[in-house]
């Protein structure tokens, strides 16, 4: 054995800035399949901690940890507030999905998550596919989101559930859900934007859209006859609502004080750059619908979803969304907050309650 050396700067966990007494935090390392993988299980308070798999090649495992620890912290509040028995957990595996990624490394993934008896569900992230848990279901019964189990992409739910949530925003500042005199911007028309787009085009709505993929512009226009704008200016048009559907930190101090929209609601995860820009939104007088809530469908579909699907079920706690975000959109008005600090507070109270 080496004689006992000073640790180098070692990869702190309770004192990390992200760390909010999770309960469990997980180092996996199997060298035979290369798997290299941390399970963080915030909270269990609701019930299993149910989060998704991400599979990314972090330059440093700090970069994964605190993935694994913010991600995970995400799923209590977004599991909480959609109102699932379900805590919040997350995986992260280092590794790049394009070359690293194995079957056998997934069914060593598997064989860990199994250890965690249940007190942490995984199920599909970034760079996770369906035959990927496959390969995790061969040995643990804790995952969702294989093609045996579910309702297979939630893409669709995501999307009816930010339209509920357009129009639960409709109706608080203009007094009326009719989407027929609206203009909308919808960035992003991928998965979930152009399903958005859709129900939207259906409701009424006139629509201005935009993708960096001009493939998806065009196809998406010549089905819903709708004007393009360039993505770089769709927060800028004359639009009723801007929902952003592409990538994350769009509202910040660069886009807010162009935007002319009096609502945001849309599908991205992480729309606020910084917490600021959801103050400089509101002193703006701009609507934002806290993303974590509008945008729950999906999860809402991977937690419900049985072998025999449960349609039924995943639909209506999906158009729930809809009340969720009229009861946020209320008290933040009552209280002069925000949305999303009210939306923190409201999962907060669940929690609370459940402990
Ligand atoms: P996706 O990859 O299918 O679609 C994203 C689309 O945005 C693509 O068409 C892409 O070309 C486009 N895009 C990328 N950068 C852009 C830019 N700068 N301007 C305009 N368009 C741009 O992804 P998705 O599954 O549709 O998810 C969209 C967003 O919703 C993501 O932020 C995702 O994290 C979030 N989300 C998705 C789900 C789900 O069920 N898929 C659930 C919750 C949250």
């Amino acid at each position: 054995m080496n004689a006992i050396t000073k640790p180098r700067q070692a990869t702190a966990v309770f004192d990390h800035p992200e760390f909010d007494d999770h309960e469990d935090v997980m180092f996996i390392r199997d060298r035979a399949t290369g798997l290299s993988a941390i399970v963080a299980v915030h909270s269990t308070a609701l019930g299993p901690a149910l989060g998704g798999c991400r599979v990314w090649p972090y330059a440093h495992p700090t970069e994964a940890l605190q993935d694994a620890l913010r991600l995970s912290k995400g799923m209590t509040y977004k599991n909480a507030l959609a109102g699932l028995d379900l805590g919040g957990g997350k995986a992260v595996i280092i590794a790049d999905s394009g070359k690293d990624k194995t079957e056998a490394m997934m069914e060593a993934f598997g064989a860990h998550v199994d250890r965690l008896n249940g007190t942490y569900i995984t199920a599909e992230d970034v760079g996770v596919t369906t035959d990927d848990m496959d390969a995790v279901a061969r040995r643990t019964t804790h995952v969702r989101g294989t093609s045996a189990i579910g309702l297979g992409d939630p893409s669709p739910y995501t999307a009816l559930g930010v339209f509920e949530g357009i129009k639960a925003a409709a109706r608080h500042v203009y007094g009326t859900d009719d989407l027929s005199q609206r203009t909308v911007s919808v960035q992003g028309l991928g998965h979930v934007g152009f399903d958005v787009a859709r129900h939207l085009h259906e409701a009424g709505a006139r629509l201005i859209l935009s993708d960096i993929r001009d493939a998806q512009v065009d196809n998406a226009r010549s089905r819903f006859g709708a004007e393009a704008v360039s993505p770089d200016q769709a927060h800028a048009v004359d639009a009723d609502i801007f929902a952003p559907c592409a990538l994350g930190a769009g509202l910040n101090h660069r886009t807010i004080p162009d935007i002319k929209a009096r609502i945001v609601a849309g599908a991205a995860n992480n729309q606020l750059e910084t917490a600021q820009d959801g103050v400089s939104l509101k002193e703006r007088g701009i609507l934002y619908a806290p993303d974590y809530a509008i945008n729950a469908g999906g999860v809402i579909s991977i937690a419900l979803a049985t072998e025999k699907g449960h349609e039924t079920e995943v639909r209506a706690k999906t158009l729930q969304i809809g009340a969720t975000l009229t009861e946020i959109f209320n008290r933040a008005l009552g209280k002069d907050e925000t949305p999303e600090t009210v939306a923190d507070e409201m999962a907060e109270e669940r929690l609370k309650h459940a402990g």
